[in-house]
């Protein structure tokens, strides 16, 4: 049976190390700042900025939030980042996705500060990441490394499998792997028999938002499974991409849904604020 992955356990203990920098950052006269946008009233980004300020609230990382109307323009919103960017007070700025219809995402990412850039969407941050010199790192793949990390699991010459290629997850996390001596096979919906690919895996990544589509029959035996997948299944429950309880009796180690990644996301967002205020 798996060893499993305690993302909150880990989440808690950075939270932990990350308020104690920040106190230590406070006390010579700089409190990190993180500025949050959100861009109209999707229910789901809503709790999620919450959660954020909250999070920020405990570490003591000073959040200015920005909540504008759905109908916000694209000028104004990139006149409040050019203030944020130039604002002494803000170490990272996150602007919530996705954005109205009328705002061009890439046009808003683009605007932000690589510097300030806590999510590490812009192209400057995400270009550092493949050279292997990364300034920002995105959220949840630096969740996850994080959790690999402390789970003890070694990259070097093994064999990881990243099912999702998006830009927030399954891309940049591929590079990371790379970055740390991993052979990577990222896969997508065009790839050919994602079983025998899985299959081979010593790690495997799933970041594909469709419930437990990865089979517990897949996995290797002894594999580490990082399930990063969120899927909400009825009223209340949520699943992860991978099929668990089967995977976990072939895994030797597994993330579960909820408790797994979703903890270390923020949690990275806090770290990124945090480490930007200190080359400030
Ligand atoms: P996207 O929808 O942007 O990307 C999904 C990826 O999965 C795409 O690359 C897509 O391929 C691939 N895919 C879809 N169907 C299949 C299939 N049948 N076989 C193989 N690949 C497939 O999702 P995200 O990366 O944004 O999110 C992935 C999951 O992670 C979601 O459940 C999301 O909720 C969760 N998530 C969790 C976070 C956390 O904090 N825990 C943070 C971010 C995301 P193609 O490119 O070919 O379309």
């Amino acid at each position: 049976m798996a060893k499993i992955i305690d993302g909150k356990a880990i989440a808690a203990k950075i939270r932990g190390e990350i308020t104690a920098e920040v106190a230590k950052l406070a006390a010579s006269g700089v409190t990190p700042g993180l500025a949050v946008v959100l861009v109209g009233e999707d229910p789901a980004s809503k709790v999620y900025v919450s959660m954020k300020e909250k999070a920020c609230k405990d570490v003591g990382i000073f959040s200015d939030e920005y909540k504008l109307p759905a109908d916000t323009s694209e000028k104004d919103l990139l006149i409040l980042i050019d203030k944020l960017n130039h604002d002494p007070k803000i170490h990272g700025i996150l602007v919530q996705l996705p954005l109205p219809k009328q705002i061009d995402t890439e046009k808003v990412l683009e605007a932000i500060s690589p510097e300030k850039d806590a999510d590490g969407f812009h192209p400057y941050n995400v270009g550092r990441l493949v050279i292997g010199k990364p300034l920002f790192q995105p959220c949840t793949p630096y969740g996850v490394m994080v959790m690999l990390k402390e789970a003890g699991v070694e990259l070097a010459g093994k064999e990881v499998v990243v099912v999702g290629r998006s830009n927030i997850v399954g891309k940049p996390v591929a590079f990371m792997c790379l970055q740390q001596n991993a052979t990577v096979t990222l896969c997508h919906s065009k790839t050919r028999d994602l079983a025998a690919k899985v299959g081979m895996a010593d790690v495997v990544i799933a970041a594909v938002g469709q419930p437990e589509m990865i089979k517990g029959a897949w996995i290797k035996e002894g594999a580490v499974v990082i399930d990063v997948g969120v899927n909400r299944v009825g009223e209340k429950k949520l699943v992860g991409d991978v099929e668990y309880a089967a995977a976990a009796e072939r895994a030797s180690a597994i993330t579960p849904v909820p408790g797994g990644v979703g903890p270390m996301t923020i949690t990275m967002l806090l770290y990124n604020t945090l480490e930007s205020a200190k080359r400030r």
